[in-house]
Formats: structure tokens, C-alpha cells, sequence
């Protein structure tokens, strides 16, 4: 199979030394595309601004912004049988960036956000038989939120984690996570390396694709 693996933040920039993003640090879709080649599987890592290097053998793409992400992926889904979206898209960006550092005078007053493209919404429409698996990391307890974006993404597959446990969420080589399928596929996974997740998510995928011939 051919994997398609978002990873990390994407940062949003309010001139050439200012953005915003988030604390994501790449690290469990990194662990994605290495489980996925340890399988002898193909795989397309696009990732956001992180400090890791790819595993041997993946295409990596770099991006900075959601936009930059979405053209990334929007142009690698037709080679690809899977999307794994572990990626933390900033929800907003500036409406505008400046090309010249911003003086902290300017930068006084509010800075007008405007959001970014839904990835997962924006490709739906081209998915055909693919198989979509995106993440949802909550404050508290994840269900209500991970079952929401399954169905309004249009995902195969949700892996929920709440990054306020302890072992949980960003930064760390640890997760615990949920994950549900469309059909009503629900596994629990306990505290885990990010590694062991990622190789348990590969085949929950490749299960998934051999239901579909892919
Ligand atoms: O940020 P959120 O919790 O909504 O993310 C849920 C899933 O949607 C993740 O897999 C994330 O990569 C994806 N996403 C996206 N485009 C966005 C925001 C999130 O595809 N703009």
C-alpha cells in the first residue's frame, strides 16, 4: 500500500519572525510513517515545521502553513490508499502576513484571524474508496468530540487521545489512545509507546484496506 502521513504543527505567519501554531512536535506521525515502512509499505511523509528526522525511505515533503498542507496532500492523494492525518493544523491564520517585521506598536491592537481550509473537508469529495484515518486530541474525556469529527470529516477511523492524562498527548514518545471506526469499531489502546501505537494503527489500516481490495 502507499501511505499518506500529515505530521506536525503548521505555523501561520504574521510577518517573517512572528507566527502562531501549536505544541505539536510531529512525533506520533513520524512514528506513523516508520511503522508503516517496517510493514513494506510506500509512504509520503508531508510534515509541518518539526525538529525529526524522516525514516529512511519516505518521501518527506516540508510545509509551514495549513494552506502549504493542503496543497501537499490535495496533490499526493491519487498515488496514495491511505491518509493518516496525525497533523495539528492551526485552526486560524492572520488574515494577512506582513512582509516586513511588524512593530510592536502594530502589534498592539488585535490581529485579524481568519480561519483555515478544513483538510480532511476539503479532500473528501476525492477520497473514493481510500481509507481515512485522522486524530482528535481533547482536553478531557475524548469521545463525544472523536465520534463527532469521525462522521463530520467523513473518516474512516478517529484515534482520540486526551493529552491531559499522564504518558498522554504532545511532546512525549508515549500515548493512550482510542480508536473508532465508522462502522462502530472501537479499540482501546492502554499507555503505549507512540512506536507500538503506530504499528497497531498500520494494521487496523491494512484490515481495513483488504475489506476493500486495496
Ligand atoms: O483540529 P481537529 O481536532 O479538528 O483535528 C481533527 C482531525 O482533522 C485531525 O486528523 C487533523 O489533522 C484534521 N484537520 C484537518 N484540517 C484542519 C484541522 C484539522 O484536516 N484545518
Amino acid at each position: 500500500m502507499h501511505f499518506l502521513v500529515t505530521a506536525g504543527p503548521t505555523r501561520e505567519h504574521i510577518d517573517p519572525v512572528r507566527f502562531l501554531s501549536n505544541r505539536s512536535t510531529g512525533k506520533m506521525g513520524f512514528a506513523v510513517a516508520a511503522a508503516a515502512l517496517e510493514r513494506g509499505h510506500r509512504v509520503t511523509l508531508v510534515a509541518g515545521p518539526v525538529s525529526l528526522a524522516a525514516p529512511p525511505g519516505a518521501k518527506r515533503l516540508d510545509v509551514v502553513s495549513a494552506q502549504d498542507m493542503l496543497g501537499a496532500v490535495r496533490e499526493n492523494l491519487p498515488c496514495a490508499d491511505a491518509l493518516v492525518m496525525t497533523a495539528a493544523v492551526a485552526d486560524f491564520r492572520p488574515k494577512s502576513a506582513s512582509t516586513a517585521k511588524l512593530k510592536k506598536s502594530a502589534m498592539a491592537g488585535v490581529i485579524e484571524l481568519v480561519p483555515n481550509p478544513d483538510i480532511l473537508g476539503s479532500i473528501a469529495p476525492i477520497k473514493e474508496g481510500r481509507i481515512f484515518m485522522g486524530f482528535a486530541a481533547e482536553t478531557g474525556a475524548p469521545e463525544k468530540e472523536a465520534l463527532r469529527k469521525l462522521s463530520s470529516k467523513g473518516l474512516d477511523f478517529i484515534c482520540a487521545n486526551d493529552v491531559t492524562r499522564e504518558g498522554a498527548g504532545f511532546a512525549l514518545d508515549t500515548n493512550i489512545v482510542t480508536v473508532y471506526g465508522k462502522d462502530g469499531f472501537r479499540e482501546d489502546l492502554p499507555l503505549m509507546s507512540k512506536m507500538d501505537i503506530a504499528r497497531r494503527l498500520v494494521s487496523i489500516v491494512e484490515g481495513a484496506a483488504a475489506g476493500r481490495g486495496l
